[in-house]
């Protein structure tokens, strides 16, 4: 048991309007914060009003960015439960992470303590219209003030949560997306399994070209051959070739483990689909989508849970998916994840995990 020290505000926040929240635009009133030192270890586990850090500036994690962050949601079902969606997956992928930027582990379990303690400190928080919900963002930095590089001696583990408004207000849009030749997010052996703040530096340059060519987002292609499909911005990305759903495999370490991308995979496999995870190509895209055999594509992440493809481009040459619909996949995979994480739908899997 996670000793969790409780020192409620007495100035609570004025709430948002539940229909305009958008997504990380606004804080609950608490947040949860532990320590880690050589001599203790994680300790001082504490929940206090949300509240600005104080930091010296020779912080390590502003010079060398030894920092990782997770992303998961509660949500509030209509029977008033409180219910995460696989939480133990978020947390056993950070302490992958931790291990990649020397970053000490956390006891899994107190890890999920403190989430749902803050999650039931701040439970008034959690929306309750249509597809909104809080957004949980646990993170760890390192806390050393010193400008050596090495890893830290001190960090600091932080849980903050966000009530966060529904994706499609307006209903799900497919997106238009740029194939990225010039830039790079992940290479074999460096950092593309982990979720460090650093990928996501490093890829704002795609982003921003894509938006100025009109795209919503860069596909990621590898960073050796630039020939196989990485991920879609910040998701992981599946196609559906010729009725077989595919999605480019873990083993090289330059793809995110989304629990999203394993739960549609789950889920696909338990509808009788075939799902193969390997490598893919573009030219293999090109050619499936000439033959008439490329029926849809869709990226995945717990934002957006689903997020439709309409609109590849490669090197200037336009391709159009599904006529720009979304796809009978990717919409029933949406119903059926979105589902069970609001606890519409009966959850056969065993994911939902309620907070009492
Ligand atoms: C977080 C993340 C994803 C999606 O992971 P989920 O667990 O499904 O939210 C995919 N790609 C990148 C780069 C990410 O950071």
């Amino acid at each position: 048991m996670l000793d969790i020290k409780i020192q409620k505000t007495e100035q609570k926040r004025q709430k948002p309007d539940q229909t305009k929240l958008g997504f990380g635009n606004y804080y609950t009133d608490h947040m949860f914060l532990m320590n880690y030192s050589q001599e203790k270890g994680w300790h001082d586990a504490r929940i206090v009003p949300y509240q600005n850090l104080s930091l010296d500036p020779a912080t390590m994690v502003f010079h060398y960015a030894q920092e990782l962050f997770e992303g998961m949601k509660a949500y509030k079902a209509a029977d008033g439960r409180t219910l995460l969606f696989r939480p133990m997956k978020n947390i056993e992928r950070m302490n992958n992470t931790a291990k990649r930027l020397c970053i000490p582990q956390i006891n899994p379990e107190d890890a999920l303590e403190a989430i749902k303690a803050l999650v039931k400190v701040d439970d008034e928080w959690i929306p309750t219209e249509p597809d909104t919900s809080l957004y949980i963002r646990p993170f760890i930095i390192a806390t050393d003030a010193h400008l050596g590089v090495h890893p830290s001696h001190t960090y600091l583990f932080i849980i903050i949560l966000s009530p966060v408004g529904s994706y499609y207000p307006e209903g799900i849009n497919p997106v238009k997306i740029y194939i990225e030749r010039e830039y790079v997010r992940a290479v074999k052996g460096g950092t593309g399994f982990a979720k460090v703040g650093g990928n996501y530096a490093a890829s704002l340059i795609g982003q921003e070209k894509a938006a100025r060519l009109g795209y919503a987002q860069s596909l990621w292609l590898d960073g050796i051959e630039r020939k196989y499909i990485d991920e879609v911005g910040a998701m992981n990305v599946f196609f559906v070739i010729d009725g077989t759903v595919v999605t480019p495999a873990l083993d090289e370490g330059n793809i995110l483990p989304g629990v999203t991308r394993a739960s549609c995979i789950e889920m696909l496999k338990s509808w009788g689909m075939k799902v193969e995870e390997r490598k893919l190509s573009v030219d293999e895209i090109v050619a499936a989508h000439k033959a008439g055999k490329l029926n849809e594509a869709f990226g995945s992440g717990t934002a957006a849970v689903i997020s439709p493809i309409g609109e590849l481009s490669n090197d200037g040459e336009k391709m159009i998916l599904n006529e720009g619909k979304i796809g009978p996949i990717a919409q029933k995979l949406y119903d059926n994840l979105t589902g069970i994480q609001w606890g519409k739908i009966a959850d056969p899997f065993g994911w939902s995990v309620e907070i009492k």
